[in-house]
């Protein structure tokens, strides 16, 4: 079997209510709302922890919030001072490792395997990054760590806000049987009440399962599910420049309908997108909604555009006109909602990509993180592992 791969989640706890609150000391301590007018249809892109106590969550309608939470401050949505933020943490995140794969403005998967000769277990890295997020932007992030991207992503979300959870081999299995079906990343409300009408509630019944009779229960989704609730996950971390496509998607907590909110959901995933094209001077010929329904049944709508862009207005056109025309044709209850765009060329017109051999890409980011370790804290700093140490230190016990 392939060595155990090291993989951290982080996520930033309630990321555009905390950047609020830190810009605004004395919005600290109360209930915090971003998001839209309640009386447009807005809708809440973040809600500060004070306020969840009161059943408030994101992409719930604005209105709904405030009746629950009628002392909340709202607040508009600073798009812009978000994506510095979120700039800010990227770069702590690359100065371990050129493999990061943003999901959102707040949300990052590393893998830090190979960094683990350079800056010792993923657990220190995770630490690390932790602390340097709050030294930075006066915000908490929650870090979860395991050999896959599933179960990181799942630890980060375990303790949060200010959580640090790591998934071994060893705790894998204890870690997830008691929790909920519904904490597997693609389960929804519709699914999660399907298995529990078939006496399936937690990860570890699910696991006790067999695929037959899974298989009539959820149809295709069975083999994935069978796999996620083992802790198997063999996703590939992919950083940007991998990428033949950026994109970004959200799993809603419950499965909606509200075209509004999709909408919302939408541009925020367009913006998101867009700048990830900017910043790495790139455009985009094509975009593609992808549009899963309560039961697992995923469609894509694209459109390809009459020349490439990266401007976010452009983008959003173009995705609206396309999340329109699915609503008027057949639209139904989302579980997940994503945005991505493809067909990328390089920003300067008429210049030709070249893509480099994979692997000494990779060393090449490697050595250009360890160069500007070393041009900061001088060439003394760090000193790369020899093969046996890369060995030893990847043993997964390290990960405890
Ligand atoms: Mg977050």
């Amino acid at each position: 079997m392939a060595q155990a791969r090291q993989i951290i989640h982080v996520d930033m706890d309630a990321f555009y209510a905390s950047v609020e609150q830190s810009d605004h000391p004395e919005l600290r301590g109360k209930a915090v709302l971003v998001g839209g007018d309640p009386k447009g249809r807005g809708v809440v892109s973040a809600a500060s922890y004070e306020s969840r106590k009161f059943g408030v969550h994101s992409a719930m309608p604005t209105a709904q919030a405030l009746r629950l939470c009628p002392h909340a401050v709202l607040l508009p949505v600073h798009m812009e001072r978000y994506a510095e933020v979120s700039h800010t943490i990227r770069e702590i995140f690359k100065s371990y490792t050129p493999l990061v794969e943003p999901l959102s403005l707040d949300e990052a998967f590393l893998d830090v395997t190979d960094s683990v000769p350079l800056f010792g277990p993923a657990e220190t890295i995770g630490r690390e990054i932790k602390s340097r997020i709050l030294e930075q932007t006066s915000l908490t992030a929650s870090v979860g760590i395991a050999s896959n991207k599933f179960l990181a992503k799942l630890a980060s979300d375990l303790r949060k806000p200010d959580g640090f959870v790591v998934i071994t081999e060893q705790n894998k299995q204890e870690t997830l049987d008691p929790l909920s079906v519904g904490r597997i990343w693609g389960v929804g409300r519709v699914t999660e009440k399907t298995l529990s009408s078939h006496g399936i509630q937690t990860i570890g019944q699910l696991r006790l399962a067999t695929p037959t009779q899974l298989k009539a229960i959820v149809g295709n989704a069975a083999e994935e599910l069978l796999r996620l609730a083992h802790g198997q996950d063999d996703r590939e971390v992919e950083p940007d420049r991998q990428c033949k496509s950026l994109s970004s998607e959200q799993t809603f907590a419950t499965d909606v309908a509200d075209g509004e909110v999709l909408l919302s959901v939408l541009m925020e995933q367009v913006e998101e997108v867009a700048q990830r094209l900017r910043r790495q001077h790139l455009k985009a010929r094509t975009i593609t909604l992808k549009l899963r329904y309560g039961d697992f049944r995923t469609v894509t709508r694209s459109e390809t555009l009459a020349e490439g862009t990266n401007v976010t207005s452009l983008l959003w056109q173009a995705a609206e006109k396309v999340l329109r025309r699915w609503q008027s044709r057949s639209a139904g209850p989302l579980r997940l909602l994503g945005f991505a765009a493809s067909g990328l060329e390089d920003e300067r017109a008429g210049q030709q990509l070249l893509f480099p051999d994979h692997r000494k890409e990779k060393l090449r980011k490697l050595d250009q993180v360890v160069d500007r370790i070393r041009d900061r804290y001088g060439k003394h700093a760090m000193r790369r592992g020899t093969a046996s140490t890369i060995h030893e230190q990847r043993d997964p016990k390290d990960l405890r």
